[in-house]
């Protein structure tokens, strides 16, 4: 089975839903219907912006799916400020965005609890996007392989290869987010192959020819395409470059 291209843009703490509104129209102008059939497009707004996001997106019939960025694993109950899974679902959410290295860093997110967001976001109909990488130090130690290893297989626990082959796995090397250092395709491409071979070895060797292995950090127009071209990454997380429509559009459209 061929592996669709995975785009998602993480606009993280940025812009109103009036910014928002603005943002995904500008968005659909710039891309063409070709472009969806090639690539899974896809834009990751604060909560305040999902359902003005997915209106725009119903109203329109676009086929830009929405993710949102963080989730809690509870139903319900007395979790205040968090938002719960059938929640998303409800909005018309199609992927949401786990264990991002600026909620593991700032917010605590440890492993089991990205690994109980992960089980919670699968179990109420969407596509989890699990974020996973190493620190500079990390990888100047030469840890890059153990560390991220250790993330997938705890992030993966319990599930099923029919469960985790659903998952999309983002290596984002945390040195290279929102610093505008990318990492080298050569290397970027290496991890990634190195994650298909471990979720192969834990899940089976036809799951891990389908499941999804994106890269994340400082992903740009100018870079997109070497990253694209790895056999191993099969799309990108933006971050800053995905809050200009034309910057993201033209990553979308790797291609050209
Ligand atoms: C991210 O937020 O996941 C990210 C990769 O950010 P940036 O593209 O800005 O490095």
């Amino acid at each position: 089975m061929s592996r669709k291209s995975f785009i998602c843009g993480n606009w993280k703490m940025n812009a109103t839903h009036l910014d928002a509104i603005q943002m995904v129209q500008k968005l659909s102008y710039r891309l063409e219907l070709s472009d969806y059939e090639r690539v899974d497009v896809v834009v990751a707004p604060p909560f305040t912006s999902l359902r003005s996001v997915q209106t725009v997106i119903e109203a329109d019939h676009l086929a830009i799916q929405l993710a949102a960025q963080n989730v809690h694993w509870e139903d319900s109950g007395a979790f205040t400020g968090e938002v719960a899974p059938a929640m998303l679902a409800k909005l018309g959410v199609d992927s949401v965005i786990v264990g991002h290295s600026e909620r593991r860093e700032l917010f605590g997110e440890t492993d089991e609890n990205v690994n109980r967001k992960v089980k919670a976001v699968l179990a109420a109909g969407m596509t989890p996007i699990m974020c996973l990488g190493e620190t500079l130090n990390e990888r100047e130690a030469e840890e890059t392989e153990s560390k991220v290893a250790g993330q997938l297989s705890a992030g993966l626990k319990g599930l099923s290869p029919e469960e985790a082959v659903q998952v999309i796995i983002a290596y984002e090397p945390i040195w290279a987010i929102g610093t505008g250092r990318t990492a080298e395709p050569d290397d970027a491409g290496a991890v990634c192959e190195f994650l298909r071979r471990r979720f192969g070895d834990e899940f089976g060797g036809s799951f891990a020819e389908d499941v999804r292995i994106i890269y994340g950090g400082s992903v740009n127009p100018g870079n997109i395409a070497a990253l694209m071209a790895k056999t191993h990454i099969d799309g990108g997380l933006v971050g800053g470059a995905s809050l200009d429509p034309d910057t993201f559009a033209s990553i979308v459209r790797y291609w050209i």
